[in-house]
């Protein structure tokens, strides 16, 4: 784009119009800025940016000034592709603030404002730019150039057309500049002082270079469309610890990069990370407090930090605390907060044998046991008294006791405290004792049945006893009634002369009698045989015997039952 044109013609032209052009076209009257309380210009509008222009070129070099807006001096000054406009007739053409003869030395801060639509043409002028001339001391900083076009002979640059010993940060250029002499440049077409973090999209960063250049470069249409020289130029301001920051609407502000004070937070991108914070120009955008209404999760809705924790409900042993702002579950279950009801386990009424139990107290919801309980003391027998009933020889009888009719317990008191077998209320029978056929006698060999009762029952016979020995059961018979034993006769004609003993031994005792078997008579003074009488008692036994053979039978097994016990 830099065009050199050769010609002695211009050449000479050149020389005889060092004087800056200071005429002004007829759109923009200049007006002189506000100063604020340090005396710094406060720039806000193209005619005052005008009005800083004149007041340096006319001799106050030393002015600071800020701009307050982003300024617009033409409007399409450049087309699309960076080339002038075909129709240049209504643009005002621009004064470059500070020349040979008044140098700046002022310091002038864009603030991250653009300054757009600068339009100079004039091939045979020297130290063009925004500022013509920077000199020592002199500082400018924070500014776009945009949408302009500047056109010199030599020390031409968007910026500045010749830095002396000044200082220029921050700035970037996306406008044309050309010169037809030497020392050309975007930002600077003759510099020599420090230029730091300033960035243009076409031809050099400066024209001739005699000083320190850092973190300046050459940057695409596209680079500066998509924020990449916006985030250089902070990184500039940043290192310089200014407060001010370039941003940009990605895709709104494709073209040139642009400077913003934004008048919402919307303009800014706050993408990756979403952190409220302008990836582009670092500013914070937003805090985290009450941004949590989609949904409500306590996270920030932009950043998903947490902002608050659950909070409310209540936790019980079944369920935990379910949160009031969220609806969430969250904590631990709380195993001493019970729910769900109780219900007793284990109880078991009171008998009079045994205590009883209220029985546990356990948690429906959870099962835990929560309380114990306590014993259930016993019932009282139901007690029914039995009176005393004497013994007699066939029965026993009883003492005075109580029973349980409901567990069947025996007593000796009527409490129900002194507990007793049945066996100790039991009186025995009285002793047995013969009652017929004492006092009985017969003679040594006679053969006659000897019968003895006693009153001992016939259920408790055991056996029979003859002088202290138990009788064969063969010599003898049982019957009842009570009990009564008879001596066969053969045995009897057995016995020797004398005293014997008979025992009828039964349960309840034994009842004994004697009786006598006397010496056998001698023969011969017999008159008559006794063995008669005998015979014939011994065949009438006999006969009876045959007649009730199986009740006999009966009763001697009967008999030896007992015998057995
Ligand atoms: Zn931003
Ligand atoms: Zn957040
Ligand atoms: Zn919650
Ligand atoms: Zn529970
Ligand atoms: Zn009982």
């Amino acid at each position: 784009m830099k065009k050199r044109i050769l010609s002695i013609v211009l050449t000479l032209c050149m020389v005889l119009m060092l004087v800056p052009t200071t005429a002004f076209a007829e759109g923009i009257t200049p007006a002189t800025p506000q100063t604020d309380t340090d005396g710094v210009y406060q720039i806000g509008t193209a005619e005052e940016l005008y009005g800083f222009a004149q007041l340096v070129n006319n001799g106050n070099t030393s002015a600071s000034a800020v701009l307050t807006a982003d300024i617009i001096v033409n409007k399409g000054v450049l087309k699309a592709d960076g080339t002038l406009a075909d129709d240049t007739s209504g643009f005002t053409s621009w004064t470059p603030i500070g020349n040979k003869s008044n140098r700046y030395t002022g310091k002038f801060d864009g603030q991250g404002h653009t300054i757009s639509g600068l339009y100079f043409n004039d091939a045979s002028t020297n130290y063009v730019g925004l500022f013509g001339f920077l000199y020592s001391g002199g500082e400018i900083k924070n500014v776009g150039v945009i949408d302009s076009y500047f056109v010199g002979w030599g020390q031409v640059g968007g910026v500045c057309g010749l830095n002396d010993r000044g200082a220029i940060t921050g700035c970037y250029n996306t406008g044309s500049v050309n010169g037809s002499g030497s020392n050309v440049g975007g930002v600077c077409g003759y510099n020599a002082g420090p230029i730091t973090g300033c960035y243009i999209n076409n031809g050099g960063v400066y024209g001739k270079n005699a000083s320190i250049v850092t973190d300046c470069d050459v940057k695409s249409d596209e680079e500066f469309a998509n924020s990449t020289v916006c985030k250089l130029l902070d990184t500039a301001l940043q290192n310089a610890s200014s407060d001010v920051r370039f941003c940009q609407r990605i895709g709104k502000d494709a073209s040139p990069l642009l400077t913003y004070q934004f008048d919402s937070i919307d303009d800014h991108t706050d993408d990756n990370p979403k952190d409220h914070i302008c990836d582009i120009c670092g500013e914070r955008l937003s805090d985290h407090t009450g941004i949590d209404e989609n949904p409500k999760d306590h996270l920030c809705d932009i950043c998903r930090e947490t902002l608050s924790n659950h909070t409310g409900g209540e936790a019980t042993c079944t369920a935990k605390a379910e949160c009031e702002y969220c609806g969430a579950e969250y904590g631990e279950l709380d195993s001493s907060n019970h729910t769900g009801g109780t219900e007793i386990r284990g109880a078991k009424d009171a008998t009079c044998t045994e205590e009883g139990y209220t029985g546990d107290t356990y948690c429906k919801g959870c099962g835990a046991k929560l309380s114990i309980g306590t014993a259930i003391n016993m019932l009282d027998h139901n007690l029914e008294k039995i009176s005393a009933k004497d013994a007699t020889v066939t029965e026993t009888g009883n003492t005075e006791y109580w029973q349980c009719k409901d567990c069947g317990k025996y007593f000796a008191d009527e409490n129900g405290t002194d507990e007793i077998a049945l066996d100790d209320t039991v009186i025995s029978k009285l002793p047995p004792e013969i009652i017929e056929g004492k006092g009985q006698s017969i003679t040594a060999g006679e053969k006659k049945e000897l019968t003895f009762k006693s009153n001992a029952a016939f259920s408790d016979f055991i056996r029979a006893r003859l002088d202290g020995k138990t009788l064969d059961e063969k010599n003898y018979i049982v019957k009842e009634g009570s009990t009564i034993v008879t001596l066969k006769a053969d045995y009897v004609a057995t016995l020797s002369a004398g005293e014997h003993t008979i025992g009828i031994v039964s349960e309840s005792g034994t009842a004994t009698t004697t009786f006598i078997v006397n010496a056998k008579a001698v023969v011969g003074n017999d008159t008559k045989s006794p063995q008669t009488g005998n015979n014939s008692h011994m065949t009438l036994w006999i006969a009876l015997l045959f007649m009730s053979g199986a009740g006999v039978i009966g009763t001697t097994v009967y008999g030896k039952k007992k015998r057995a016990k």
